[in-house]
C-alpha cells in the first residue's frame, strides 16, 4: 500500500510532470538543501571541524528562510542565494578539509540547474546569465583545486572519513542532477505534446468554414481526393442558393449570413454520417455522398431542396424564405474528380437556366 502511494507520487512528479507546479519543485529543492546542510552539521561535527558546523547551521537556517522566496515565486533569487552559498561552502571546505571529501562537486551539480530554470521559468534573457553562471562554476571548481594544491588543509581528517564524506556528497550531487534531468525531460515532452495538440487544433480550424461550420474547400479537396483514390462509387451534389444576391440586397448582409448558417444546419440534418459537406464557394455547398450511386444522390438532393423550400428563417424581425438549385453527378460518369464536379456544376447551371429551385442529375 505504502509502495503504491510512493509510486503514484513518483509518477505524478516525473511522469505526469505537467501537473507539478514550480512551487512544488522548488519547495522540494529548498527542503532538500536545508536537510543536506543539516546533515553536514553532524558530518563536520563528527570530524571535529566546528567552523564548518557553524557555517552549515547558518546555511540550514538560510535554506529554511528561502521557503519565503519559494512561496513568493522568487525562484531565480533562490538559485542565486544557493549558488553563492555553495561556492562559499566549497572554498571554505577546501581550505579547511582539502579536496578529498569532494565538496566542490556541488558546483558541478548546480551548474545545469540554472539552464533548466531559465528554460522552465520562461526567462527570456536567461542565456547570457546562464553562461556567466556556468563560467563562475568552472572558475570556482578550478580555484578550489588550485587552493587544495597550494595550501595544506587546516584540519586533517582521516582518509576513511574523507572517502565516506565524498560518497555522501556524490550521492547528493547525482541525485540533484537526476532530479533536474528528469524534470527537463518531462518539460520537453510536455512542451512537445502541447505543440502537437495546438497544431491539431489549428489544422482542424483551418479546415472549417468560420461562418457555417462546414468543411471548407481545402478540407473537401482532401476528402474528394481520398474518395477518388478509394476506387468506390460516389456522387457529388452542388447546391447553390437561388437569388441570394437579392436576399442580401433586401434583408442585408447579416441576414444573408444567417440564411447561410441555417441552410447549412438544415443540410447537415438531412445527410448521413459518412456524407461530407463543405462550403464550396460563396453560397454554393458541395456534398460528397460516398458509396452512393446517382439515383441515391438525386433523392438526397431532392430532400435537401424540399426541406429548404419549406424553411422559414428568422432574422432581424424578418422571416426569410429561400430555395436552392442542385446538380448531381456520379463518379463513374467521368474520369477525374474535376470532371465529375464539372458535370455536377453544368447540371446546376441547367437547373438555374430552366427556372431554379430544382434538382438536375442528367
Ligand atoms: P443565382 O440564383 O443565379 O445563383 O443568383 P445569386 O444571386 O444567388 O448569384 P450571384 O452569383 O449573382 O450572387 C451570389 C451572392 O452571394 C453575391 C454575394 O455577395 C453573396 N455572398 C457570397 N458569399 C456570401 C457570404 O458569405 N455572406 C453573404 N451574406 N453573402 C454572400
Ligand atoms: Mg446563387
Ligand atoms: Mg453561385
Amino acid at each position: 500500500m505504502k509502495e503504491g502511494i510512493e509510486t503514484k507520487f513518483f509518477s505524478k512528479i516525473f511522469v505526469d510532470g505537467a501537473a507539478v507546479t514550480n512551487r512544488i519543485k522548488y519547495t522540494i529543492l529548498q527542503w532538500c538543501a536545508a536537510v543536506v546542510h543539516f546533515l553536514l552539521i553532524f558530518i563536520f561535527a563528527s570530524v571535529g571541524v566546528y567552523s564548518m558546523v557553524l557555517f552549515n547551521i547558518g546555511s540550514t537556517i538560510c535554506y529554511l528562510l528561502c521557503g519565503i522566496l519559494v512561496k513568493r515565486e522568487r525562484y531565480i533569487l533562490f538559485y542565486y542565494i544557493a549558488f553563492v552559498e555553495i561556492c562559499l561552502h566549497s572554498y571554505i571546505a577546501t581550505i579547511l578539509v582539502g579536496w578529498a571529501p569532494g565538496f566542490p562537486l556541488y558546483i558541478i551539480g548546480i551548474m545545469p540547474v540554472i539552464f533548466y530554470m531559465h528554460f522552465s521559468l520562461d526567462e527570456s534573457a536567461g542565456l547570457h546569465e546562464s553562461l556567466l553562471i556556468g563560467l563562475c562554476c568552472l572558475l570556482t571548481f578550478v580555484i578550489c583545486k588550485v587552493i587544495s594544491y597550494r595550501i595544506e588543509p587546516i584540519y586533517v581528517i582521516s582518509e576513511r572519513a574523507a572517502t565516506y564524506i565524498y560518497i555522501f556528497n556524490t550521492f547528493i550531487v547525482f541525485g540533484l542532477l537526476l532530479f533536474f534531468s528528469l524534470f527537463f525531460l518531462r518539460e520537453i515532452q510536455f512542451s512537445r505534446s502541447v505543440l502537437e495538440e495546438q497544431n491539431a487544433r489549428l489544422d482542424k480550424i483551418a479546415g472549417i468554414d468560420a461562418l457555417t461550420g462546414l468543411y471548407n474547400r481545402r478540407s473537401m479537396d482532401k476528402i474528394l481526393g481520398n474518395a477518388s483514390a478509394s476506387g468506390k462509387t460516389f456522387s457529388v451534389i452542388i447546391c447553390d442558393i437561388d437569388d441570394f444576391k437579392r436576399i442580401n440586397d433586401t434583408y442585408g448582409h447579416n441576414s444573408g449570413d444567417e440564411v447561410l448558417r441555417k441552410l447549412s444546419e438544415a443540410i447537415i440534418s438531412i445527410l448521413r454520417e459518412n456524407d461530407s459537406v463543405c462550403r464550396w464557394g460563396g453560397e454554393e455547398i458541395l456534398i460528397l455522398a460516398e458509396g452512393t450511386p446517382l439515383s441515391g444522390a438525386a433523392l438526397v438532393a431532392e430532400r435537401i431542396r424540399a426541406q429548404i423550400e419549406g424553411l422559414e428563417i428568422k432574422s432581424e424581425d424578418n422571416i426569410i424564405k429561400c430555395t436552392v438549385t442542385a446538380g448531381a453527378a456520379e463518379s463513374t460518369e467521368a474520369g477525374s474528380i474535376e470532371e465529375i464536379i464539372g458535370l455536377a456544376d453544368d447540371r446546376l447551371y441547367c437547373g438555374k437556366k430552366s427556372g431554379k429551385n430544382k434538382v438536375v442529375f442528367e
